[in-house]
C-alpha cells in the first residue's frame, strides 16, 4: 500500500531510541520529511543520521525537552525554517515513573502531567492552526494500553494518559471538517530499551531472571510475546497517512491482544 505522504513534513518528539525512533523510521522509509527531538543534542543528531542512511530520506535531529515551551517552540520554528509547515505530528515523550496512590505525591502527578500530556497539547498549539488552514494534517499520539486497560502499579500514566485521551477525542471533533484527523497508537508491552531497563530493574527487586520475568508477561499475552517496535511504528504510519483520511478520534491499540475488552 502506498501510503501517499512522500515529501510531507513530520516532527517525531522524544525520538532518539525506542517506538518515537520506530516511528520516526517508518515515516522516513515513505518518503516523508522527518524532524525529530530528544533532550540530548547528540543523540538526536545521531538517530537521524542513522535513519537518513538506512532511507535514504532527510532526516533533522534537533534538541529540545517537550516540557520545556520554549525548546518545543524552538523545534517548530527550526523545521518550519528548514522543512516547511509540519503536516504530520506525532506526539511522544518518556513514560512517567511506577507509582501506586500511597506513593504518589501531587507534585509526581503534576510532573507526569508535563511529560504525557501538556508536551502533547502544547506541540499540537503550535502546529495545529496552519494545519487547518492548509485543510490537511495528522496528529498521532504514542500513549499505552493503560488507557483501555489502567496497569496496575502505573497509576500516573493510567491517570494521565486517559486524560490525553479525552482531549484528543475532543480535539478531532473540533478539527475534523477541516481535514485534521486526531487519533493515538497504544503499545502494549514493547522490547525498547526503556523496557529492557525495567525488567532488569525488577528482576533485582524481585530475585527472578530477566528471562522468567519476561516468560510471565508473555503469558498474559495471546500473542505469547512483547511486541518490536517497529510494530508500533506501523501502525503509527498508518494513522499519519492519506491512507487513514476518514479515521480520527480512535485510539489504535497495539498489544498482541492483551486488553480484553470488546472497545
Ligand atoms: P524509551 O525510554 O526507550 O524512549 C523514550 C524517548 O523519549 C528517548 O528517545 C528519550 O530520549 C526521549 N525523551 C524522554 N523524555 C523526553 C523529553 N522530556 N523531551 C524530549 N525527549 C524525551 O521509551 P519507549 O519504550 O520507546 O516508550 C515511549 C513512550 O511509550 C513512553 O511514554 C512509554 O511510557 C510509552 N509506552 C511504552 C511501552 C513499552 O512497552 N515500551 C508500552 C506502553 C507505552
Amino acid at each position: 500500500m502506498d501510503l501517499g505522504i512522500r515529501d510531507r513534513v513530520a516532527i517525531v518528539a522524544a525520538a532518539s531510541r525506542g517506538i518515537g525512533f520506530a516511528a520516526a523510521r517508518e515515516l522516513a522509509r515513505e518518503g516523508v520529511r522527518v524532524f525529530l527531538c530528544s533532550r540530548d543534542e547528540q543523540k538526536a543528531r545521531a538517530a537521524a543520521e542513522q535513519i537518513a542512511r538506512e532511507t535514504g530520506a532527510e532526516v533533522v535531529g534537533v534538541r529540545a525537552d517537550v516540557t520545556n515551551d520554549e525548546e518545543t517552540a524552538r523545534f517548530v520554528r527550526l523545521t518550519e525554517e528548514r522543512g516547511g509547515k509540519v503536516d504530520i505530528l506525532v506526539t511522544n515523550a518518556g513514560g512517567p515513573p511506577a507509582a501506586t496512590f500511597a506513593d504518589a505525591d501531587l507534585e509526581m502527578y503534576r510532573r507526569a502531567f508535563e511529560l504525557n500530556a501538556l508536551s502533547a497539547i502544547r506541540l499540537a498549539q503550535l502546529v495545529v492552526p496552519s494545519m487547518r488552514e492548509r485543510r490537511w494534517g495528522r496528529i498521532v499520539n504514542i500513549t499505552s494500553i493503560s488507557v483501555k486497560q489502567p496497569i496496575m502499579g502505573l497509576l500516573l500514566s493510567n491517570t494521565i494518559r486517559a486524560g490525553l485521551t479525552g482531549w484528543a477525542k475532543t480535539l478531532s471533533a473540533e478539527i475534523a471538517a477541516d481535514n485534521v484527523t486526531v487519533n493515538s497508537v497504544a503499545p502494549g508491552y514493547t522490547q525498547t530499551e526503556r523496557q529492557e531497563e525495567l525488567t532488569e530493574a525488577k528482576a533485582k527487586a524481585t530475585g527472578k531472571t530477566k528471562e522468567e520475568l519476561m516468560e510471565m508477561r508473555a503469558a498474559e499475552i495471546p500473542m505469547r510475546r512483547s511486541a518490536v517496535p517497529e510494530e508500533i511504528a506501523a501502525a503509527v504510519a498508518f494513522l499519519a497517512s492519506e491512507r487513514a483520511s476518514y479515521i480520527t478520534g480512535v485510539t489504535l491499540q497495539v498489544d498482541g491482544g492483551w486488553v480484553r475488552s470488546l472497545y
